[in-house]
């Protein structure tokens, strides 16, 4: 049994997510970037938004949740470091468990892009909702001093299994195909990906989904363990954490 996702352009690159259990209706939406947007968007597909999961207190991901909650009466759980940005009714943290309709999500503490961030892992429907942490073929960025720590972050999600579908908080995707191509210029599945976020671009098509396995074969962020991302950021040898690091801060100037 999976849920049915809908993942739809807000703002002028957020995600708007809204995930809806097929048995029980029971509708989430992930943050909310645009009130209008996520309403709208939910009226579209004819489901009633019942929670909100608000992965991080940015303020691009919360600045709807209180007219959402307002319009449908959700609950609205996210970290603590939100509570300033928008009206929780459970905060949540490391191992507490969120129900969706006859699904469940473990919340996980995934620091470093912001300090409280969350990851809401769907172990049964093998999705997680990673907001600013992972990007397609990128990651978010990283407060001064949290380098290790959003790694540590990273390192989690990338064990989860490589089917695992992720529902990210931007499309930045062509940006990080870019600096990608530029990292790991020999990776033909990342050419190939690279090609398809010119068409997606080309398009207009918005692209903030993704997978584990997806992910591990084209992010440099992802693949900081093997030799050519290493020799790329001249730290041949080196932890993974520490080419990590580098390749975080070449993409801060790219
Ligand atoms: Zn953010």
């Amino acid at each position: 049994m999976s849920l049915d996702i809908h993942v739809f352009r807000t703002l002028s690159d957020n995600a708007g997510a809204l995930i809806r259990d097929p048995a029980t209706h029971a509708c989430a939406a992930v943050d909310v970037p645009d009130a209008g947007q996520v309403l709208a968007a939910a009226e579209e597909k004819g489901w009633t938004i019942t929670d909100i999961f608000v992965t991080h207190a940015h303020f691009d991901h919360t600045q709807g949740v209180a007219a959402v909650k307002q319009a449908t009466g959700a609950t609205v759980y996210g970290p603590a470091d939100a509570k300033d940005a928008a009206p929780l009714d459970h905060v949540v943290g490391e191992g507490d468990r969120v129900p969706l309709g006859g699904f469940v999500f473990d919340t996980w503490h995934t620091p470093g892009h912001s300090d409280g961030h969350l990851t809401y892992v769907g172990e049964q429907t093998r999705l997680a909702l990673v907001g600013d942490v992972v990007f397609v073929m990128g990651c978010g960025r990283v407060q001064p001093g949290q380098l290790p720590a959003m790694w540590t972050s990273l390192s989690r999600i990338m064990a989860l299994p490589d089917e695992t579908k992720l529902i990210t908080g931007h499309d930045y995707t062509l940006a990080n195909a870019r600096f990608a191509m530029a990292m790991d210029p020999a990776n033909a599945a990342l050419k190939a990906r690279f090609a398809e976020a010119e068409a997606a671009k080309a398009e207009g098509r918005f692209w903030a989904q993704t997978t584990i396995g997806e992910e591990k074969a084209t992010n440099p962020f992802f693949r900081a363990s093997e030799g050519a991302l290493a020799a790329a950021v001249g730290l041949v040898g080196a932890q993974a954490g520490e080419v990590f690091a580098a390749l975080r801060e070449a993409k801060n100037r790219f």
